[in-house]
C-alpha cells in the first residue's frame, strides 16, 4: 500500500547535507519534495500543511546524530510527525463494547466501500477474540442481492444471523434485531445498515431513525481507501449528520494512495479502528498509527535504526572519531571501534535488514560475501592481535609483522591484507566524508 507517496519520498533525503545541525535550507528543500509527495498521495492541503508545518518546527536545528545520515534523521521525524496525525500511539483503539448487552454496533458507508464484508470481519473478530456473541443483521432492504449477502458471509464465519423478512422497514429491521439480541443472549448486535452510491437525504434520516432505536456504542464509518479524496469527503459529511465513533479504511492492501488514512483522520477528527487488508474473512487488521506511518515511509526499517543509533552513540566519543577522521588520522583502534559499535546495533546483519532497498537476495549475497557478523569478530580479532604501535601506524605493518598478527588472530595473511586495505578505503572515505558532515560507518553504509 501507499506506492506513490513512498516512491516520491524515496529520492527526497538523499539530497539533505547536514552540518552538525539540520539547516533552514536543508529542511526547506525536504519539505517541498514531501508536500509535492503528500499531495500526489492525495493528502487534503490542509492537512499537508498541517503536516509540513510540524516537520519543519521539528527537523530545524535539531542536533544530527552522527551515526546516521541527515537523511535517516529527517525521515524519522517526518514519521513521528505522521505517527501525531494519524492519531499517535496513546489512542485508544479496538470497540468499546462494555455495558448492558446487547450492545449496538452501526456500520455505515456509501455502496461497495466494503461494508458488508467489514460487518462479517468484525462479527468474526469479535466473536473469536473477545468471544462475545455475536447477531449479524442487514438493514439494507433496497438491495435483497446486499442481505443475502451478509447471511451467506455469517455462514461462512459461524455467526448468527437475524433472519430476513421481506417488505419490512430498515427501522423495523433494527428493532427487531435489538429485540433478538436481547431474548437471544447475544452480546453484540452488528448492524450493517443500506449503502447508496451517493450521500442523500433519505439515507441519512433513515441511518439517524436507526441509531435513535439502538442507541448504538460504536458507529462505524467505512470508507474504501482508493477513493482518496472522495473518501474524505464522504467521512466529512457523513460526520456532518451522525455521532460517528470511529472509521475502517479498507483496501488498505491495495497499491493506491496512502492520504485518505492521514486526511480522513485528521478531517474527522476521528480514530481509525481498523484496516481492511483483504476479501478474506480474517483481512481485518487493528489499526496501529505506528505501523501506518512506517508503511506510508516504506524506508525500511530506518526508523529503529536511527532509534538504536541513538541509544548507542556515545556522542562525546563520535565527536573525538570525527575530528580524528577530518584530519585524516583514523587508526585501527578506531576502526575496531567502529566494528563494536556496529555489532551493538545488531550487528551487520541487523543493520543491512534494516536498510531501505535491502532485500533478501541483497542479504544472502553480502553474507556470502563474508559481510556477516563473524567478520565483525574476526575483524576485531585480527586488530586485538597487533600491537598498539601496529595500530596507531598500518604503515609499519609489514610482511613478517602480518605473518605474527595472522598467526595471532587465526587467520590467513591475505585477511590481514584485505583488512589494512579497507581500513586504507575507509580512512580515504571518511576524510571526504567529514568534509561533508558526517562521520561513522552507518553514515557512510546509509549514504
Ligand atoms: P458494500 O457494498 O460496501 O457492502 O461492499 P462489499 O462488502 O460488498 O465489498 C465490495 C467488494 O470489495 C467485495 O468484492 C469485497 O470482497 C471487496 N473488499 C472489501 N474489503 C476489502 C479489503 O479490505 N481488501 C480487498 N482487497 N477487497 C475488499
Amino acid at each position: 500500500m501507499f506506492d506513490t507517496l513512498t516512491e516520491r519520498l524515496g529520492g527526497v533525503f538523499d539530497k539533505l547535507t547536514g552540518r552538525g545541525v539540520l539547516s533552514e535550507k536543508d529542511v526547506d528543500a525536504a519539505l517541498r519534495e514531501i508536500r509535492v509527495a503528500l499531495l500526489e498521495a492525495d493528502v487534503a492541503l490542509d492537512v499537508v500543511k498541517a503536516a509540513t508545518k510540524q516537520i519543519r518546527e521539528r527537523a530545524v536545528g535539531e542536533d544530527v546524530i552522527r551515526a546516521v545520515s541527515p537523511g535517516q534523521q529527517v525521515i524519522k521525524i517526518v514519521h513521528d510527525a505522521l505517527v501525531d496525525l494519524l492519531g499517535g500511539e496513546g489512542e485508544p483503539v479496538g470497540l468499546s463494547l462494555e455495558g448492558e448487552p446487547p450492545i449496538a454496533i452501526l456500520m455505515a458507508g456509501l455502496q461497495g466501500s466494503g461494508k458488508t464484508t467489514t460487518s462479517a470481519k468484525l462479527a468474526k473478530r469479535i466473536q473469536e477474540t473477545q468471544k462475545k456473541k455475536v447477531l449479524l443483521a442487514s438493514l439494507d432492504t433496497r438491495r435483497p442481492a446486499a442481505m443475502e449477502q451478509l447471511q451467506q458471509l455469517a455462514g461462512q464465519i459461524d455467526v448468527a444471523f437475524l433472519p430476513i423478512v421481506p417488505n419490512q422497514r430498515a427501522v423495523d429491521i433494527a428493532k427487531r434485531a435489538m429485540n433478538a439480541g436481547r431474548l437471544q443472549g447475544f452480546d453484540v448486535v452488528i448492524l450493517d445498515t443500506a449503502g447508496r452510491t451517493s450521500i442523500d437525504e433519505e439515507m441519512m434520516a433513515e441511518a439517524h431513525d436507526i441509531a435513535r432505536v439502538t442507541n448504538p456504542r460504536e458507529t462505524l464509518l467505512v470508507a474504501d481507501a482508493l477513493t482518496g479524496q472522495d473518501a474524505v469527503e464522504t467521512a466529512r459529511r457523513f460526520h456532518d449528520r451522525l455521532p460517528l465513533t470511529g472509521l475502517v479504511l479498507t483496501r488498505m492492501d491495495g497499491d493506491g494512495r496512502g492520504g485518505a488514512a492521514l486526511s480522513m483522520r485528521h478531517v474527522t477528527g476521528l480514530p481509525i479502528k481498523f484496516l481492511g487488508v483483504s476479501e478474506k474473512p480474517d483481512g481485518l487488521d487493528a489499526f496501529d498509527a505506528k505501523r501506518v506511518a512506517g508503511r506510508i515511509l516504506g524506508r525500511g526499517d530506518i526508523i529503529s535504526l536511527v532509534e538504536k543509533a541513538a541509544q548507542n552513540v556515545d556522542e562525546e566519543k563520535a565527536a573525538r572519531m570525527a575530528k580524528k577522521m577530518a584530519k585524516g588520522k583514523f587508526d585501527l583502534d578506531d576502526l575496531r571501534e567502529q566494528f563494536s559499535q556496529l555489532k551493538t546495533m545488531g550487528g551487520l546483519g541487523g543493520i543491512m535488514g534494516m536498510l531501505p532497498g535491502m532485500n533478501k537476495k541483497m542479504q544472502a549475497q553480502a553474507a556470502a560475501a563474508g559481510m556477516d557478523d563473524k567478520m565483525l569478530t574476526r575483524q576485531e580479532a585480527i586488530i586485538l592481535s597487533m600491537t598498539k604501535q601496529e595500530r596507531a601506524k598500518p604503515e609499519i605493518l609489514k610482511a613478517s609483522r602480518k605473518k605474527r598478527i595472522a598467526a595471532g588472530s587465526g587467520v590467513q595473511v591475505a585477511d590481514v591484507n584485505k583488512l589494512i586495505k579497507m581500513h586504507r578505503q575507509m580512512a580515504d572515505m571518511m576524510k571526504k566524508a567529514a568534509k561533508g558532515g558526517r562521520g561513522g560507518l552507518a553514515g557512510m553504509m546509509g549514504g
